[in-house]
C-alpha cells in the first residue's frame, strides 16, 4: 500500500513535464540547426550527416508521439471490454518481434469474465509499453508470463513477468519520472505515461524487479459494475 502511494504522489505535474519535454525536443533540434547551418556554409553535408538527421527526427517524433497518447481527452471513449481480449490482440501484435528475439509469450488467463469500463487503445499502449520494456530486458531470449486473475466482483489483475535483467534497488524509485532511461534509444516515457493511464482508470501499477532473475509488472483494475 505504502508503494502505491509513493507512485501517485510521484506524478509529476504539467509544469515540470512540459520542461522536460521542451529540453529532450531541443538538443535533436540543435543538431538539426547545426547541420543545416553547415550545408548553408560549406555544402559538405554527406549521407552520414543525412543519416543522423533524421535519426534526430524520428527521435522528436517518437517523443511527441508518447505525449499524444495522454493529451488526448476529447477523443477518449470508455467502453465495457474484456481484458483478457485487448491483451490477445496485444500478444498477436508483438508475436512476431518476439519469435525473432527468441522470447515466447506464455499467456495464462483465468477463465471467468473479465469486463472492464476502459479507454481500450490507451490500455493497449500500456500493455505495449510493459511487454516491449520485458522484450527489451532479455536480450538472449526467454519467456514472459502473462496472467489475468479476476478477484471476486471487484477487480482484475494482469501480471507481467520477465526473465530479463532486472532493476537495481537504486533505479526502482526513479521509475516513472520521465525521460528516466538506461537505453540508447529509450525515450523513458513509457512508464509515465503507462502510470498515467492507469491512474485515470482507477487502477494501480506495481513493479517488482530482482536483478538478474527477472522484473513483473502487476497492474490491477476495477471489474465493470453491473448496472443497478
Ligand atoms: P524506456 O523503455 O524508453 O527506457 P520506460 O519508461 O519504458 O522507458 O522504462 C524506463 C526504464 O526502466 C528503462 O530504461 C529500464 O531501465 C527500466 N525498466 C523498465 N521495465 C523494465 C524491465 N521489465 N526490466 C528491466 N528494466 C526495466
Ligand atoms: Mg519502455
Amino acid at each position: 500500500m505504502e508503494e502505491l502511494l509513493r507512485r501517485s504522489e510521484k506524478l509529476t505535474t504539467v509544469g515540470q513535464l512540459a520542461a522536460g519535454v521542451a529540453h529532450e525536443i531541443r538538443n535533436p533540434l540543435t543538431t538539426l540547426r547545426g547541420f543545416l547551418q553547415l550545408q548553408l556554409e560549406t555544402s559538405k553535408l554527406n549521407t552520414r550527416h543525412i543519416d543522423i538527421m533524421l535519426t534526430e527526427l524520428d527521435r522528436i517524433n517518437l517523443i511527441v508521439g508518447e505525449f499524444l497518447i495522454l493529451a488526448k481527452p476529447q477523443a477518449t471513449r470508455f467502453e465495457d471490454k474484456d481484458i483478457r481480449f485487448i491483451l490477445g490482440d496485444v500478444i498477436s501484435l508483438l508475436d512476431s518481434q518476439a519469435h525473432l528475439c527468441n522470447i515466447v509469450f506464455d499467456p495464462l488467463f483465468c477463465k471467468e469474465d473479465c469486463s472492464i469500463s476502459c479507454e481500450e487503445n490507451q490500455l493497449k499502449q500500456v500493455f505495449i509499453n510493459v511487454l516491449k520494456n520485458a522484450m527489451e530486458a532479455m536480450p538472449q531470449g526467454g519467456q514472459i508470463r502473462i496472467e489475468v486473475t479476476r478477484y471476486g466482483d471487484k477487480e482484475v489483475s494482469v501480471s507481467i513477468m520477465d526473465e530479463g535483467i532486472g532493476i537495481p534497488d537504486e533505479m526502482i524509485s526513479k521509475l516513472g519520472d520521465p525521460f528516466f532511461t538506461d537505453k540508447d534509444t529509450g525515450t523513458g516515457l513509457g512508464i509515465m505515461v503507462s502510470q498515467r493511464i492507469i491512474q485515470s482508470h482507477q487502477g494501480t501499477m506495481e513493479i517488482r524487479s530482482t536483478v538478474n532473475v527477472g522484473t513483473t509488472v502487476t497492474i490491477t483494475l476495477p471489474l465493470k459494475r453491473d448496472k443497478e
